[in-house]
Formats: structure tokens, C-alpha cells, sequence
């Protein structure tokens, strides 16, 4: 019998791993219902729900795992621990109030990039989507501008609110690693001669 792929070796690391930190993770995020622990699944087939676990009330860890760039080379996104509790932290502070307060779904463009990813799709070497502590959002019936003018009047506890590339764009963002000071920080990204510009506040 060969010996099983990489990624079942790491399905199986992980889900010894949930058992032992299953717990404590839900007194960082202030949970208060018993997370289940993922099903152990061999076929990649069965990744989201390898990946399907509660975050926050209305969010699920699987939404932030899918990327059709990675789909597309056949590899699949598996998040570290640290992946999942930051994950936690950006949907508890900041996607969770954002929901309540617009009433609306918000749909995730863009979660968790592992390194690899990162750099297949030229993302920037410091992206906070690498340790997931950042998504791209899309809100159905706002304009990523009205999104990001929402999370600044909410005053959510973001390290960056981008308003990417617009009008077609989207809304980016991102907590601080943990233990630090979110610097609140809001930014328009644009293209400008082929090279992506940042202006200071969001911008229509
Ligand atoms: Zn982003």
C-alpha cells in the first residue's frame, strides 16, 4: 500500500490538533457552543467539509478556504491553527458586526492564501490574507464604497479597510495580528501606469 498523500497526513495531524485545541480556542473568541470537531475524509473531493466549522454565527470556516486560482493547479487550502483563530477574530470582530448592522449576507471574494497562493497570484509579501487575518468582501446591493464608509461609521476594531480598485471593486479587510493595536487604517487602492497606488481614506 503506498503511503497516504501529504494532505492526509495533515488531515490527520489536524484533527488530533482540533481535539486538543478545540477548547481553548473557544474562550479566545468567546464561544459558548461546542464547535464539532471535522469529519476525517481522504478524498480531496471532501475538502469543505474537512474545512466546515462554525466561526461566528452567521460564518463558516469552509467560506474562507475556496479559491478558484488554487482549484484550478488542484490544490486544496488547508488552514493552520493560527489560520483558524485569526479567522475567528475577523469574523467576531468585524464580519459578524458588519452582518448585524447591514442585514445583509456579506459574501467572501477572498479568505485564507497560504504562502503559495500568495505568491501565484502576486499578492502583496505582507498580506494579512496569508495567516487569515484579512478577507474581500462583497455586500449585494451596496457598493464596496458604501461598505467601507459602514465598517469606518461602525468604528470596528480593523487594521485596514480597503476600498479596492474601484467602482468594480471590492472592499478588503484586516485585523492586526494578535496582541496588536488595530491601526484603523482606510486606503483606495488603484492602478495607476500598472502599478497598484494607495490613497489615504476611502474613496468613491
Ligand atoms: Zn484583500
Amino acid at each position: 500500500m503506498p503511503p497516504p498523500p501529504p494532505e492526509l497526513r495533515e488531515l490527520v495531524d489536524r484533527r488530533s490538533s482540533y481535539r486538543r485545541d478545540h477548547v481553548s480556542r473557544q474562550a479566545d473568541v468567546g464561544f459558548v457552543t461546542p464547535i464539532p470537531i471535522p469529519i476525517l475524509v481522504a478524498g480531496r473531493h471532501e475538502r469543505s467539509r474537512e474545512t466546515s466549522m462554525k466561526l461566528s454565527e452567521h460564518f463558516d470556516l469552509a467560506e474562507f478556504c475556496t479559491s478558484q486560482e488554487a482549484a484550478r493547479r488542484g490544490r486544496i487550502i488547508l488552514p493552520t491553527d493560527t489560520d483558524t483563530q485569526n479567522l475567528a477574530r475577523l469574523c467576531v470582530t468585524v464580519l459578524e458586526p458588519l452582518r448585524t448592522d447591514l442585514g445583509r449576507a456579506i459574501i467572501i471574494s477572498s479568505g485564507l492564501r497560504p504562502p503559495w497562493l500568495n505568491a501565484v497570484i502576486g499578492g502583496s509579501p505582507t498580506s494579512a490574507h496569508q495567516d487569515g487575518r484579512a478577507a474581500d468582501i462583497l455586500v449585494p446591493g451596496l457598493t464596496p464604497f458604501e461598505v467601507c464608509e459602514r465598517v469606518a461609521a461602525l468604528g470596528l476594531p480593523v487594521d485596514q479597510c480597503i476600498h479596492e480598485f474601484p467602482p468594480q471593486g471590492w472592499t478588503h479587510v484586516a485585523i492586526p495580528p494578535s496582541g496588536d493595536t488595530a491601526r484603523n487604517q482606510y486606503l483606495t487602492a488603484r492602478v495607476h501606469a500598472g502599478r497598484t497606488i494607495y490613497e489615504s481614506g476611502v474613496h468613491a
